[in-house]
Parts: structure tokens; sequence; C-alpha cells
């Protein structure tokens, strides 16, 4: 689960501050992986979004499961960039994972409370995946 967690503020972040979605992903137990449409990685960048991992950590976001009708599910852009466009429509209400104040994505799994609960973040390697293909590799540890 802080795995899991963890995965969902990357994502938040990098979608608060660049509006990119994520185009694959990984977990295992206690590290994981996204890959997103990055033109360009580095080391900075990689650094720069540990930093606001654990920032968005600090700030003891409060997590919450609510339930989305679609017609207005399909007027969030922050969803529409993930995978609630790929649920079938009979689906309706979406259940949507709510990092308050930072991310939003329907999702059918079990997250902490709090972004506190994670611990720390450290990103532990930023790959190049292929033209507008970047992978940002992550790994949980106690704060
Ligand atoms: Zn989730």
């Amino acid at each position: 689960m802080r795995t899991h967690t963890a995965l969902h503020i990357l994502c938040g972040v990098i979608w608060s501050e660049f509006q990119i979605p994520v185009t694959g992903g990984n977990m295992d137990p206690g590290k994981g992986r996204l890959d997103f449409p990055f033109d360009a990685m580095s080391v900075e960048l990689g650094q720069h979004v540990e930093r606001r991992i654990n920032e968005e950590i600090q700030k003891a976001r409060e997590i919450v499961v609510q339930f989305l009708g679609r017609t207005e599910a399909d007027l969030d852009e922050s969803l529409i960039r993930t995978a609630a466009n790929l649920i079938p429509r009979e689906i309706d209400p979406l259940r949507v994972i709510d990092i308050v104040g930072l991310d939003r994505q329907a999702d059918g799994g079990t997250h902490l409370a709090n972004t506190a609960d994670v611990g720390s973040v450290a990103v532990v390697g930023t790959e190049s995946k292929g033209k507008g293909n970047k992978r940002i590799r992550i790994e949980v540890r106690d704060a």
C-alpha cells in the first residue's frame, strides 16, 4: 500500500507540474516505476521529482475514496488522463482515489489514508525507453 500510494503521488506531481499522463507502470514490494511521455529525462529532473514527492508526503495530505458519476468524471481533465476513459461506460459511478489537493484517479485499489504514512521516497533511477517515453523508478523508505 505504501508503494502504491507513492506511485499515485509521483503521478500527481508529474501531472501538476507538466500536465502529462502516465503511459505505463509496474509495482513490486517496496519499489515501482512509472513511464511518462517526457521529451527528455535527466538526473536533475529525477532529483527534482524526488524532492517534490517528499514535499507532498510531508504535507500529510488526506487520501479519500469517492464515487463519481460518469458524466461528472468526463469533465475532469485529471481523470481523463488516466485509465478512467478505458473503463467500460456501464461502470457508473467510478471509484475515484483522491489525494486531496494533489491527485485524483479512477482506481479500485487499496491505499493509505494519509500521504505521511508513505514514509519517504527515493528516485532510484531514470531511464529513456525511447522517444517520448521516459521511466522513473522509485523506492519507498522509512521516514
Ligand atoms: Zn491506486
